[in-house]
């Protein structure tokens, strides 16, 4: 998640102190009451092992409930999710509410000998080994005033011993982005700490954050609700664990010092040798997981959750591939399994004893395979992708475990990725292939509905019978149609309300309760900064400009032409850039090309020409920057150059 994002809804929901969440939704209804209950008989609510393994090696609580930045100010409060205790209230589904309990339990703790995990200060868990003179590290958090107050913590109750390494087990923020928090810059640059990744870190954690970082942004929001507050009618948990919104000092993405890029790969730092299990393509194209052979725990990343995860998640990405994902668990199970007496995910609580390692490591790999076979299977009786969700169960022995509930990822939703993976979004019947766009359907519908009125009037005798998902569909043309249409608007909020308070899922739940409140309230991101310029002073030069090529706006380019060269005076590189056919390229410059102009700048003043274009006379007038040549051809890229917004419309058109 995007940090200036944080930021700024820190400001709008947290006020600094200790949060006193206020129902802010309306009441269950009594479908939703009953659809509720029922989880209590699907599932069996008197098993406490989660409990008791969550609180297992407890050593103690964080220093303060209260995160501070690096000014000392308070950056968030982790008391905000304390609400959640005892009996779910009918506003949330009991499983996700029990869920989002053990989500709540905070500190630090011991899974074995010499290996510590920080859990509850952010989304992810954050692991410590003591090596013969440091520490380890895995998975430095989303936030480094998190991360610092997580190494504070294991200072003072394991020992003040140095970083010697750090781990970052994938390419999404949430395991790289707090770094700076343990570590400076210049100790990475120079291999005094080891950063060590899987191939493909870097590159993928770019594409994300930085190329489609405003759409995945903006879908973020939604899937993390990020928007709305935390209470009993509003956010609860986040799957994996928690976000706790603040005012922190930004995350980064440092490139690593040592890869990762072949199973069987081992490494010793420190005196603590590890066995790695490179697994690209799974949960993250770039992801590994590694057993610890000494103490016999297998670290299993994100391939391995106390939740089903995402095949692809709301907030979009590469669609993963179910396949590989579960052949690698498999693979694990082979190689390791025998020795495996803890399995350790990068989220949620660890798994305590060989059997139960074993039983959770072979039921998550049977979860995604019985998701991607039977998908495929259905598709070939001709199911498309709502039939397939419609259709498939699981079946019993996977579908009880606690550990594999839709928390996060749904089999729902998962069963659309695996059918997109392999056939893509069309589901074959030609009237799909080339729609109108929602609001040209919208129109029409509403005409064919009879009008606003009437259409409000069926829905409303559907919202009546708990038909909660048809008002939602049928409601999307209303409002598509007529944004102002405050009536259709407030009961489709309503609806999505019902439905996120009968979500298992805290993404759906999430999504569902973001809607609602857009709805009645108008776009949460609409005090939002219009670019979120996260990690971009971390990019290459070179995917600098594959950024600028993806924010010109191909149809002012269209027909322009001009040939620019751009040399990096503190990077000492030099690259060629050209506008043809709407296109702009750029390749490394052999200082022979014919261009109309030249410049040669420092990398802040190149990204400061491509975060705030209409500055373009500031940035050459500077003392650093020096050009030749005819600069109406500058003025001209700038002219190009769109400035992303978040706020987006996802609810209306
Ligand atoms: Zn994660």
């Amino acid at each position: 998640m995007k940090k200036t994002v944080l930021v700024v809804l820190a400001v709008v929901y947290f006020g600094g102190t200790q949060c006193i969440p206020a129902q802010s939704g309306k009441p269950a209804t009594l479908f939703t009451q009953q659809i509720n209950q029922a989880e209590y008989q699907r599932l069996n609510f008197a098993d406490s092992a989660d409990y008791k393994d969550a609180v297992r090696g407890f050593i103690a609580a964080p220093e303060s409930d209260i995160i501070l930045n690096a000014k000392g100010e308070p950056a968030t409060d982790l008391r905000q999710y304390d609400f959640i205790k005892g009996k779910a209230p009918a506003t949330v589904n009991p499983a996700l509410w029990r869920h989002a309990e053990i989500n709540t339990i905070r500190g630090l703790f011991k899974v074995t000998d010499d290996v510590y995990q920080v859990r509850g200060l952010d989304l992810t868990n954050i692991t410590f080994i003591k090596t013969q003179s440091g520490y380890l590290v895995i998975d430095p958090l989303t936030n480094p005033n998190a991360t610092k107050a997580a190494f504070d913590l294991v200072k003072k109750h394991v020992g003040n011993y140095p970083i010697i390494a750090i781990i970052s087990t994938h390419s999404h923020t949430d395991h790289f982005g707090g770094i700076s928090g343990l570590a400076k810059h210049e100790d990475i640059l120079s291999g005094k700490i080891k950063y060590i990744a899987p191939k493909g870190f870097y590159e993928e954690a770019v594409s994300e954050n930085v190329f489609l970082g405003n759409a995945m942004g903006r879908r973020g929001i939604y899937q993390f609700a990020l928007g709305t507050p935390a209470n009993v009618t509003g956010r609860v948990d986040n799957g994996l664990g928690k976000f706790y919104l603040g005012a922190y000092d930004p995350a980064v993405l440092w490139r690593p010092n040592i890869i990762i890029d072949h199973t069987g790969q081992k490494l010793n730092i420190d005196g603590v040798e590890l066995v790695f299990q490179y697994t690209p393509e799974t949960e993250a194209p770039a992801e590994m997981m590694f057993f610890y052979p000494a103490k016999k725990i297998f670290f299993v990343a994100e391939l391995g959750n106390r939740t089903l995860h995402n095949v692809l998640p709301p907030r979009g990405v590469k669609v993963r591939d179910a396949r590989s994902w579960a052949a690698y668990l498999d693979e694990t199970v082979t190689l390791f399994g025998n020795e495996t007496e803890f399995v350790v995910p990068a989220h949620t609580w660890p798994f305590f004893g060989k059997e139960r390692s074993l039983n959770f490591l072979e039921k998550q790999r049977d979860l995604y395979k019985y998701i991607h076979d039977q998908t495929i299977h259905l598709a070939n009786l001709g199911l498309n992708q709502e039939e397939i969700a419609a259709t498939i169960r699981l079946p019993e022995s996977l579908d009880k475990e606690w550990f594999n509930q839709d928390f996060y990822g749904t089999v729902r939703h998962n069963v659309k990725a695996v059918y997109q993976y392999y056939i893509g979004w069309f589901d074959g019947h030609p009237a799909n292939y080339d729609r109108l766009t929602p609001k040209e359907e919208a129109v029409r519908y509403v005409e064919w509905f009879g009008g606003e009125k009437a259409a409000l009037e069926k829905a409303a005798a559907s919202y009546e019978k708990g038909d909660y998902r048809w008002v939602i569909q049928a409601l999307k043309w209303v409002v598509f149609a007529n944004g102002e249409n405050k009536e259709a608007r407030n009961l489709q909020a309503d609806a999505f309300e019902q439905l996120g308070y009968q979500s298992r899922s805290s993404i759906w739940r999430n999504m569902y309760l973001t809607a609602a409140k857009e709805l009645r309230e108008g776009n949460v991101t609409k005090n939002l900064p219009r670019q979120n310029k996260s990690y971009i002073k971390d990019l290459t030069i070179d995917d600098l400009f594959t950024f600028l090529s993806i924010s010109i706006d191909g149809t002012k380019a269209a027909g322009k032409e001009f040939q620019i060269r751009f040399d990096i005076s503190d990077e000492k590189q030099s690259f060629y850039v050209f506008l043809k056919n709407g296109v702009l390229h750029h390749k490394p410059s052999s200082g022979k090309e014919r261009v109309q102009f030249a410049l040669t700048l420092p990398k802040s003043k190149l990204l400061e020409f491509i975060s705030t274009p209409e500055n373009v006379d500031t940035v050459v007038n500077s003392q650093s920057v020096k050009t030749t040549g005819d600069i109406s051809k500058l003025k001209l890229l700038a002219s190009l150059i769109t400035v992303f917004d978040i706020n987006w419309n996802i609810i209306t058109d």
